[in-house]
């Protein structure tokens, strides 16, 4: 059975690579642009894990990440936060607003289907 794979990101170029990497490894991937289009997504697919963009329009990843966290049919799927370099003060507050992990913006197309899958195995109980 293949992993699914949600991506929030309104940079469409970023979400392009990321969808053609994940794919090209077996992934299902399911995209959304902004926040409030991603939770939706996130409760009706259920996916494995999110890649969730910090820097959204309206609804940033902070206040998304607390809204998958706080509803009970999202809140064990695992929030890998996408950062990027200019913003390294900021993982500490990504990290408390409920991602599991963060990932560094630009991504390296060579160790980026690891880095995701490293997260598949996160067991949601151990953070509680
Ligand atoms: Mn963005």
């Amino acid at each position: 059975m293949s992993h699914t794979l949600l991506i929030i990101e309104d940079n469409l170029q970023n979400s392009y690579m990321m969808r053609f990497l994940l794919e090209k490894h077996g992934f299902e991937v399911r995209t959304a642009e902004n926040g409030p289009d991603g939770i939706r997504s996130a409760v009706e697919y259920r996916p494995d894990a999110i890649l969730l963009d910090i820097q959204l329009p309206g609804m940033d990843g902070y206040a998304v990440a607390g809204r998958l966290k706080a509803d009970q049919l999202t809140n064990c799927i695992p929030i890998i936060a996408v950062t990027s370099y200019a913003m390294a003060g900021d993982r500490e507050k990504i990290l408390s607003a409920g991602a599991t992990g963060y990932i560094e913006k630009p991504i390296n197309p060579e160790t980026f289907v690891n880095e995701i899958r490293q997260y598949l195995s996160w067991d949601c109980k151990e953070e509680e």
